[in-house]
């Protein structure tokens, strides 16, 4: 049986999704470590080091230390909510302006250690599915099973368009394909732990599969 599970790809490849529902049958904590990235990119926000034209890296790296995270699980809803400094910012971290800026915030080194280090506590001695883009690669090079999970960008983009249409975010496809390709270069480009597949990660491309489809494949690679 495979105790660590660790899900990485590309954005909005369906990776939570999938993370949740093999968490919720199997009965293991998920984390999802996008959240985590994202809570900091809030954090940046709220204190002005970043918008579309400055980015306070300096700054950033010394507040590190005023940025506790938490995942509470939040029993109505069945999955566990990001707070930052007490603070439910789980609708916060879900905006366009976020996912905008999460990427350069991601790529500043003393943040991924920060979170790094996080993610491996929360992992150690439990069985557990963590999805993000380093899973597989830094957080847990050994674990016992690595998905990787592409789909191609208009895909994915229409799937995030979508969900905040749903939310009622207004916002267009184009800013959407937009956000999602920069994200890729971005994620695939950074000197700290670039976006790669691990050499033993079992990729899925997700573009034709429906989520019981996808969802019955990783079960069978986690009782193999
Ligand atoms: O998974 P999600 O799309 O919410 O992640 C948001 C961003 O956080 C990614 O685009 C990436 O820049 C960053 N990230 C990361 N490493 C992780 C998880 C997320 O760099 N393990």
């Amino acid at each position: 049986k495979k105790i660590t599970i660790a899900i990485d790809g590309f954005s909005s490849t369906g990776k939570s999704t999938l993370a949740k529902q093999l968490a919720k049958e199997l009965e293991y904590v998920y984390v999802d470590t996008g959240a985590m990235y994202r809570a900091v990119a809030y954090f940046a926000m709220q204190h002005s080091l970043i918008s579309a034209d400055f980015f306070k890296k300096d700054a950033l790296i010394e507040g590190l230390s005023d940025i506790r995270l938490e995942f509470r699980f939040n029993s109505d809803l069945g999955f566990a909510e990001m707070f930052l400094n007490d603070e439910n910012v789980e609708k916060q971290i879900r905006t366009i302006e976020v996912s905008n800026f999460v990427s350069k915030v991601a790529a500043v080194s003393e943040v991924r250690a920060k979170l790094v280090e996080q993610q491996q506590e929360m992992g150690t001695n439990k069985a557990i599915v963590m999805d993000g883009r380093d899973i597989g690669t830094v957080v847990f090079p050994n674990a016992e099973l690595k998905i990787f999970m592409t789909a191609s960008a208009e895909t994915r983009a229409q799937r995030r368009f979508d969900e905040l249409q749903q939310k009622g975010d207004n916002v267009t496809y184009e800013e959407v394909l937009k956000n999602v390709m920069d994200r890729d270069y971005m994620d695939t480009h950074r000197e700290d732990s670039p976006l790669v597949i691990a050499d033993d990660a079992i990729e899925i491309d997700n573009s034709y599969l429906n989520k019981e489809e996808q969802f019955a494949a990783v079960l069978e690679l986690v009782n193999d």
